[in-house]
């Protein structure tokens, strides 16, 4: 019988509830909509502003006014005729996107304080209090003991137990608690303790918590989990704000508190970005928490009576013995398309003004790394369109190829010129710039734009401002987001700019954290950690997609020191260096690549057979000459042989000098490498050898095409290719 009454008065409670809820969020909404509606007037009324009305207008307005007077409103009108003509129609829909977004957040607000309003009516209040059986009987029947509880039973005999409701509860729904409670921790041989407390805050229903663990069915959290929801919802282009009050009626109407199961935390205490928890029992590493503030954080250390965690965004707002609960799910980050061509913070949230990165996939920040049966061996070229890289340390696809050197040796503008270089080949790129300056990554994010290369690439940007937090979780995230595109069978660069901060982000979190300091105060993980993160770059085998990841980490040295502690470090991890030698850069050769101190330990099988027999004697010869030219600072008299072995070594170091951003495709090297090696360029001075090496592509590219393919194509570049190329190049000498 009563089980009939519960039915009969839920059914109508409902019934009163969508009634009363449709009108009264009708009437709110109503007016909101119109005023809603002419600001979206007035923001289409800012896109119909065109460039010329404005010139117009203003050169009317100023002719009759003094000279001076003209020429600086002059300036005025071309700097806000600039200003709109760089008001891409991106950045207007921006405008449109960023309304919508606040309308939605307004409109979420006045659902809440509607709904809170209809709670204050006793009608509503017996109406859900109605309720409370249904959802404590779900309750009760969910409840369940977890491995946490367990272990705190093995140390204290007692469990607490806590009922909170808004309004006092009925005593047979108290006892039944107290019932089902004492029966669950008798079977484990435990006491309970329950407490009944009344919380208004909660607005309506009940909640239960047994140890850490949280059964929620109240109205707070109800509105707690649809803000939540809200927050996530992709806004759309087409998204008109009548459809979203249309979207937002019908969520009212279907408003009904559920079960929401969590658990909960204790904030005992923080500093510098470190909070120190008890409580949330059964935490796993590696987890994200969310504070009362909605600040959110990463477990980094489980201890028994404590667990500490790294908060990512602002901490000043966190109070010792707040709540924080678990969100329950490790640290994931969004991936996908819909990130290429943006600038995204460690967390994958926009940094750019391109408004919300509409994604639908997410990948946890540590991934297991492919193991060896995953994986394929390195075979085919990433070329960087660097001459002295591609020929004399090539990087293949799915290598690790650390660039070393000192500050302001060209690290980042070798990463760059290969990122460009990338264009029309298929390649993703991920540029991870960790500690680095704002201002240089919107450099770069400009320079990547203007060679067209920001189509196909992610900047995740986290500015030596930003917490050590997301300084030391930013290269995981960039992997994680490169996995994705590893796992569909793509290529991917990543480019770690650089290890040696992220290195010292860790050591401050490490620091902070209390763990015992090693080898230059680093902490004695940071190895594992370095070699954790580059060993998920791989070539996958044929059966998972053949996808690869390539890592180019960048490692600042000091004062050349590649014996320090992280250069010893990453120089293991990966599978070779490109060395910056800041005396070559400073004597103006550039890119500064140290021959003999870079290596490359896989790459060479990844060369085209071309360029591989080419640049076979390159090194030794680039050896010699170096050598050579140390030992006749001593002396002026020389013989002929060792004259002609000196200038072909200058000729060959000048040839392999490069500006930025003006990769040389893989063919061309090999033609220019071959035809100064093979004494084409003899007369030319090294002052020339640009325009040599000009007139060398323009030749092979106007004139002979097919040649220069058969080059780049050939399966072994045999002694026919060969003379054909020298043919070729003799033609060319003796024209110019
Ligand atoms: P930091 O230690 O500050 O990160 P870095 O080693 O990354 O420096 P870059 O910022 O790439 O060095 O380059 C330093 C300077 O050298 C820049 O001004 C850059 O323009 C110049 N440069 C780098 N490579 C070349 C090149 N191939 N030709 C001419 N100039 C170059
Ligand atoms: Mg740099």
């Amino acid at each position: 019988m009563e089980i009939q009454y519960v039915i009969i008065n839920f059914l109508i409670l409902v019934a009163i509830l969508i009634l009363a809820g449709r009108k009264t969020v009708k009437r709110i909404f109503g007016g909101r909509y119109e005023r809603i509606n002419s600001e979206l007037d007035r923001v289409e009324e800012i896109e119909k502003m065109s460039v010329p009305a404005l010139q117009e207008n203003s050169a009317e307005a100023f002719t009759v006014d003094f000279s001076e007077e003209i020429s600086k409103a002059e300036g005025l009108v071309a700097e806000k005729t600039a200003s709109i003509e760089a008001f891409t129609e991106r950045e207007k829909s921006e405008i449109h996107r960023g309304m919508i977004e606040d309308a939605r957040k307004e409109l979420f607000s006045v659902m809440k304080d509607n709904v809170v309003n209809l709670f204050s009516y006793e009608k509503y209040r017996n109406a859900i209090s109605e309720l409370d059986r249904p959802v404590i009987d779900e309750i009760l029947k969910r409840i369940t003991l977890t491995p946490g509880d367990m272990a705190y039973l093995k140390h204290h005999d007692v469990l607490y137990v806590t009922l909170t409701s808004a309004y006092p509860l009925a005593k047979d729904i108290v006892d039944d608690v107290d019932r089902v409670t004492t029966e669950l921790l008798d079977s484990v041989g435990g006491k309970t303790s329950l407490w009944v407390l009344e919380d208004e805050t909660l607005i309506g229903g009940l909640r239960l918590r047994i140890g850490d663990t949280v059964y929620d069915g109240t109205v707070a959290e109800e509105l707690y989990q649809f803000g939540k929801n809200l927050g996530r919802e992709p806004i759309m282009h087409d998204d008109t704000v009548g459809h979203l009050i249309q979207e937002f009626t019908e969520k009212t109407e279907s408003f009904r508190p559920q079960i929401h199961k969590y658990q909960l935390g204790r904030v005992m205490t923080v500093s510098d970005g470190i909070c120190w928890m008890d409580g949330l029992a059964d935490i796993m590493y590696g987890e994200v928490v969310e504070f009362e503030c909605g600040e959110r954080g990463m477990v980094l250390d489980i201890q028994q009576n404590r667990i500490g965690c790294v908060i990512f965004g602002e901490f000043e707002h966190i109070e010792s013995g707040s709540r924080v609960r678990r969100v329950g799910r490790i640290a994931s980050v969004p991936v996908g398309e819909c990130l290429l061509g943006r600038v995204v913070d460690a967390m994958g949230n926009p940094k750019d003004a391109m408004g919300y990165v509409p994604y639908t996939e997410t990948r946890p920040i540590e991934f297991k790394a492919p193991g060896i049966l995953d994986r394929a061996p390195v075979n085919s070229p990433l070329h960087t369109g660097i001459k002295a890289i591609d020929a004399l340390v090539p990087i293949g696809k799915g290598q690790r190829e650390l660039i070393i050197g000192d500050r302001q040796t060209g690290k980042t503008a070798i990463a760059v010129d290969t990122i460009i270089n990338q264009k029309g080949k298929g390649t993703v790129c991920i540029y991870v710039a960790i500690g680095q300056k704002d201002t240089l990554v919107a450099e770069i994010k400009d320079r990547l734009e203007a060679n067209g290369a920001m189509e196909y690439t992610t900047i995740i940007s986290v500015p030596a401002s930003a917490s050590a937090a997301l300084q030391y979780i930013a290269p995981f995230s960039g992997s994680a987001m490169a996995e994705y595109f590893m796992y569909e069978g793509k290529d991917v660069l990543i480019v770690y700019d650089d290890l040696s901060k992220h290195a010292v982000a860790y050591r401050e979190l490490s620091l902070l954290l209390h763990r015992p300091s090693g080898r230059e105060a680093y902490p004695g993980d940071i190895f594992y950690l370095h070699s954790r993160l580059l060993e998920r770059a791989a070539h996958l085998s044929e059966e998972l997609g053949g996808g690869s990841i390539t890592a180019l980490p960048i490692i600042e040295t000091l004062a050349g020191d590649i014996s320090a502690y992280i250069p010893t470090n990453v120089i293991s991890i990966t599978d070779g260096q490109v060395f910056l030698d800041a005396e070559l850069f400073n004597e103006g050769q550039r890119p500064a690549v140290n021959v003999g101190l870079s290596v490359s330990r896989v790459g060479g099988a990844a060369q085209t057979p071309s360029m591989k027999k080419v640049s076979s004697s390159l090194r030794t010869r680039l050896a010699q000459y170096r050598e050579l030219a140390e030992f006749m600072q001593f002396g002026s008299d020389i013989d002929d042989e060792t004259k002609k072995a000196l200038s072909s070594g200058r000729l060959l170091t000048e040839a392999l000098r490069q500006p930025r951003y003006a990769p040389v495709e893989d063919c061309m090297q090999t033609i220019l490498i071959f035809a100064v090696s093979e004494g084409f360029a003899d007369g030319v001075t090294p002052g020339e050898i640009e325009k040599f090496e000009k007139g060398l592509y323009s030749f092979f590219r106007n004139e002979r095409a097919d040649l220069a393919l058969r080059i780049k194509e050939a399966d072994k570049f045999d002694d026919e290719l060969k003379n054909s190329l020298k043919e070729a190049l003799s033609e060319f000498v003796k024209r110019s």
